[in-house]
């Protein structure tokens, strides 16, 4: 929404390794669209050390009776972190709306359970929501032919080197 586009943003950072060590993307309009903004950048991740960060607004921003209120639940936001993962991001939380219970679903949900192997396009919007049409054109170089999207191969968790001062 703010910012730099998911392309353009991979490409500087990537270009300032290892003086920035990650990138990713924050708040928005709901999980669906981070969840897509993250497939794009998944795919733009040159150098497998950058660590990918989510971290997704709880639900969609809603004014109800003069506050903000978020339509993310504690289940919505557990599918979104498993999502996030299968899809390659390696710090995942969340941001806006984010409460104690989402945070204890979304862990569970990350220690429990398994892995698709292929993400289906159509199991995310159902699952998340609606993602614009834009976010949608944007991963859409992403897909294969059967509309499925592969999760980036994960590299092995392993300690970084210590950075020269
Ligand atoms: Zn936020």
């Amino acid at each position: 929404m703010m910012g730099l586009e998911p392309k353009s943003l991979a490409k500087l950072a990537e270009k300032y390794y290892p003086d920035v060590i990650g990138y990713g993307a924050n708040c928005g309009i709901g999980a669906s669209e981070l969840i897509g903004t993250i497939i794009c950048l998944a795919n733009e991740r040159i150098n497998e050390d950058m660590l990918l960060i989510a971290k997704g607004n709880c639900g969609i921003p809603e004014f109800i009776e003069g506050k903000i209120a978020y339509t993310g639940t504690p289940e919505l936001m557990a599918e979104y972190a498993s999502l996030a993962r299968a899809i390659g991001a390696d710090i995942i939380g969340g941001c806006c709306g984010t409460k104690y219970e989402h945070i204890v679903a979304m862990r569970d949900a990350l220690r429990n359970k398994r892995q698709s192997q292929i993400i289906d396009l159509d199991a995310i919007t159902q699952s998340l929501g609606k993602m614009s049409a834009g976010n949608t054109a944007l991963i859409d170089g992403y897909l294969n032919p059967n509309k499925k999207i592969k999760p980036s191969v994960k590299k092995k968790m392993r300690r970084r080197k210590k950075r020269p001062d």
